[in-house]
């Protein structure tokens, strides 16, 4: 990626036993992450988790309490951020409202005293990059909230720094709009192969957008992996329940009746069971005997919560379907995809061959 694009060589990103502790509060606890040069790495979780506090402290606005922040290399672990070659957009994203869009785009160029060909010359690129040629002489207020986004980020791309840190840049906008935003980003972040890092409390912009999601939970690494693998495998009923929409349905072994009391017999402990909605459908003799308590349309989709007992399971059926709140319905399900996590713990088992037997019988 970076290759095509010498400009922008990307660089990575250690982070080693990172903790931060304020008085009372410990915002982040032993957090190791790899970043590679020129990756899209998205930081989600809940808020107050530690997203921005991490980032903070891998632009070197925060010192971290404990750990060591690489980049390249190099220890940065004690370097002011205007000596760690990075650019930064927040979602606050604060254009100078007597400034035009061209002057706001350079203002950084400005102040490290560039050549003003030089800048001419990269305002007509990024400005062509950004679909914001028509826009160079109007003031900010004169520019929609997703303009004048455009023009905050092509501030931070023409600095051509080898890293790029977002905080929740988009959720200022309507959501046509960050979906819009989203592609765009992620296709200018290919295209001049810099590394990003991103943070979001959208597990939507995370899953689409990055190369390898983060999941933070309380200060501490939950999850790390590509968005297929976090999705398709979570490792906890934490991610399991952060990640999808609607999420994993997770339910008490009862539901699944007999078999469900021989799984947690075999694994040899209480269990919850996970099955993403997708995984389930209504079938003319399935399994699970259920009762419609909702059923939402939604176009292409209807979302039917099913009880089981007291047990939800949400199933993705066809929108052409006519299911109605109120009415039995049987389902069933493939037996491999079904999750099975302790319940005291909440981590993922792996299925022994009993288990596997038990699922097929
Ligand atoms: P997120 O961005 O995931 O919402 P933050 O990194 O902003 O979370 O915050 C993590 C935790 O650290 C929260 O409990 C927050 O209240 C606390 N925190 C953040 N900044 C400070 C600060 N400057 N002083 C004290 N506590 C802070
Ligand atoms: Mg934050």
């Amino acid at each position: 990626m970076s290759a095509a694009h010498p400009a922008h060589h990307g660089r990575s990103i250690e982070l080693m036993a990172i903790s931060k502790q304020w008085d009372s509060v410990k915002a982040l606890d032993g957090v190791n992450i790899s970043i590679p040069a020129g990756s899209f790495t998205a930081l989600l979780g809940p808020s107050g988790c530690g997203k921005s506090t991490l980032l903070r402290i891998i632009a070197g606005l925060e010192v971290a309490s404990q750990g060591k922040v690489l980049i390249g290399d190099e220890d940065v672990t004690r370097r002011p951020p205007d000596k760690r070659d990075l650019s930064m957009v927040f979602q606050s994203y604060a254009l100078f409202p007597h400034l035009d869009v061209a002057e706001n785009i350079i203002f950084g160029l400005k102040t490290r005293r560039e050549p003003k060909n030089l800048r001419t010359e990269k305002l007509q690129a990024v400005a062509e990059l950004m679909g914001l040629e028509q826009l160079l002489h109007r003031k900010p207020g004169e520019l929609s909230g997703g303009q004048q986004q455009r023009v905050a980020l092509a501030r931070a791309v023409i600095a051509e720094r080898s890293i790029c840190l977002m905080d929740e840049p988009l959720s200022n906008l309507d959501a046509k709009l960050r979906h819009e935003m989203r592609v765009e980003l992620r296709a200018l972040q290919q295209k001049l192969g810099f590394t990003m890092v991103y943070v979001t409390h959208d597990q939507a912009e995370a899953i689409t957008m990055a190369d390898q999601v983060v999941l933070l939970r309380a200060g501490q690494v939950e999850q790390i992996d590509a968005p297929r693998a976090l999705y398709e495998r979570p490792r906890t009923t934490f991610a399991a329940r952060f990640i999808g929409t609607p999420p994993m349905s997770l339910f008490e072994a009862s539901a699944l009746g007999p078999m469900g009391r021989q799984l947690e017999k075999d694994a040899g402990t209480n269990l919850l069971l996970g099955l993403r909605p997708e995984a389930v459908s209504p079938a003319e003799d399935g399994l699970l005997k259920a009762t419609i308590a909702a059923a939402e349309f939604q176009g292409a989709d209807t979302m039917l919560d099913c009880l089981i007992g007291n047990e939800k399971i949400t199933v993705r059926a066809s929108g052409r379907s006519a299911f109605v709140a109120g009415s039995a319905v049987s389902l069933s399900f493939a037996p491999e995809e079904l999750a099975l996590f302790d319940k005291a713990t909440g981590a993922r088992l792996l299925k022994s061959q009993k288990l596997i037997e038990t699922l097929r019988s």
